[in-house]
């Protein structure tokens, strides 16, 4: 379970993370209160990140459902409040060769087709709600951090404009130094669209309050510690009180206490990323890397960072965590980060990290996100494991989930026939839960050499 997995400092609900978002949300629009005594409600969501309240936005808005959201800490206290807001296509670490040798051409390209579907029901939701989340850029550049990685990008555009029938842009150094920025271990990029960048916690407070305006009752700080089944409705128990639901969401993706449920034992791997983010950069700092673009970046390598200009110009650059989730582990990754900013930008070497932190991603063991019903309960919906990339997963599967929930015609089938088969039903356990922190190990390992060989 998550709570094993990892230090108890991760999962410390009361405590907002010192992160950046949090300094600049503003005031939380959602008026929710925590839970007291016993309520009863159509549909109970376990977890107040997107992919809960965009379940519950949807089904209190399209079918009027009525529904509870139970979050253990304030709305957005996940993944969903600090990660590095990068509303991007992605959700799987299976390359596209094997995605096509698994699931064949046309189910990778519905695939696609729904990533590019989710950046842009984010961007309606954030126009429709009027949420404020500081939109930013117009696609994701992946940078190249050697000729050979450009080379290999190029061919890889190719491929992929063939088989997803999208545009890749590819820019070589030159071009990319005028349109994104100059430094020594840019080689030209790749440009892939749908995509922008947003504030990630006004996001997911913006979209909670708009469920709430929709008619859904968002309960904060109301952890769910026991869940049981009495008289074939659920019940919910948290420190305040209990709801009841005929029909429960699981959304609390790499946070949650795999314990609560038995069928959720040993389906996820959490695995922690690191975000810092400097103090403004003055505009001759800018310059000397001559920085223009607003797009979110992420370079070439295996274990790779990531990484945005924000406005008032500051540099926020993220990566992967250290495997035990300690405060120690914690001041490693972030010297890490700072070491990355030196090696990429040697100008800004000495620039200061004003904020960091950190949280918890979330792999399935079919290295794709899961969607899906308990295979002996049908009354139960879960979606997570978005791989790093929930801003727009996320978002989606929230709205799936409620489509599926609230249609009411597939039987008891527990997988969306209907959606990508990327996504469909739970993905298997992985195989001695109690290693999954060693094979995460291995992998970053195997990558590092991948990196290191070129
Ligand atoms: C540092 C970092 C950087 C990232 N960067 C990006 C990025 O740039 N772009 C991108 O697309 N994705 C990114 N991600 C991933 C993305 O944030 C997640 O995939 C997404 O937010 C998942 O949303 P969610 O609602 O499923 O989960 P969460 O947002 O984690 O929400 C789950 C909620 O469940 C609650 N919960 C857990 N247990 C219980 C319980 N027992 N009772 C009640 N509530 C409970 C938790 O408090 C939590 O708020 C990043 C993640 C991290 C950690």
């Amino acid at each position: 379970m998550p709570h094993d997995l990892f230090d108890k400092s991760l999962y410390d609900f009361h405590t907002p993370q010192p992160s950046y978002w949090e300094a600049t949300a503003g005031p939380s629009p959602v008026q929710g209160k925590p839970l007291e005594g016993h309520e009863t409600c159509d549909v109970a969501i376990i977890g107040g990140g997107y992919t809960g309240c965009s379940a519950a936005y949807h089904l209190a808005r399209d079918f009027g459902i009525d529904v509870q959201v139970l979050e253990a800490g304030h709305f957005g206290w996940g993944a969903s409040g600090r990660n590095g807001g990068f509303c991007t296509m992605g959700g799987t670490f299976l390359s596209l060769k094997h995605q096509v040798r698994l699931y064949g051409e046309d189910e990778t390209r519905q695939y696609w087709n729904a990533q590019a579907e989710a950046v842009e029901l984010v961007r309606s939701i954030g126009d429709e709600e009027q949420i404020d989340c500081q939109r930013q850029g117009n696609g994701e550049y992946v940078v190249a951090e050697s000729d050979a990685h450009f080379e290999a990008m190029q061919k890889g555009a190719e491929f992929k404009r063939k088989l997803l029938q999208r545009d890749y842009k590819v820019l070589d150094q030159d071009e990319f130094r005028t349109l994104g920025y100059d430094a020594p271990h840019q080689h030209g990029a790749v440009l892939e669209q749908p995509s922008f960048g947003l504030h990630p916690l006004r996001y997911a407070q913006g979209l909670a309050a708009a469920a709430e305006r929709r008619g859904a009752t968002l309960h904060p700080h109301s952890k769910v510690n026991a869940w049981h089944k009495r008289d074939g409705v659920h019940v919910l128990e948290t420190d305040g009180g209990s709801v009841t639901a005929k029909r429960v969401i699981v959304a609390g993706n790499g946070f949650l206490p795999e314990n609560l449920h038995r069928q959720l034992r040993g389906r996820a791997l959490p695995l922690q990323s690191v975000i810092v983010v400097t103090r403004p950069l003055t505009g001759d700092e800018q310059a000397a890397h001559r920085w223009v673009t607003e797009n979110p970046v992420v370079n070439s390598r295996h274990v790779y960072v990531y990484y945005r200009m924000l406005p008032g110009n500051r540099l926020m650059i993220g990566g992967r965590g250290d495997f035990k989730g300690t405060p120690v582990g914690e001041q490693t990754t972030h010297a890490y980060l700072g070491a990355e900013i030196a090696r990429l930008w040697p100008e800004w070497a000495h620039v200061d990290m004003e904020y960091k932190w950190r949280g918890l991603v979330c792999f399935s063991s079919r290295l794709s996100p899961t969607i899906g019903r308990f295979p002996d309960d049908p009354s139960v919906y879960f979606g997570l494991a978005y791989h790093g990339n929930g801003v727009n997963n996320a978002t989606w599967a929230g709205r799936e989930i409620a489509r599926w929930l609230a249609g009411g015609n597939s039987g008891d089938d527990p997988k969306p026939m209907h959606l990508p088969a990327l996504v469909r039903g739970f993905a298997p356990r992985f195989p001695v839960p109690g290693l999954r922190k060693q094979y995460a190990r291995a992998g970053v390992a195997w990558h590092k050499f991948r990196d290191w060989l070129g």
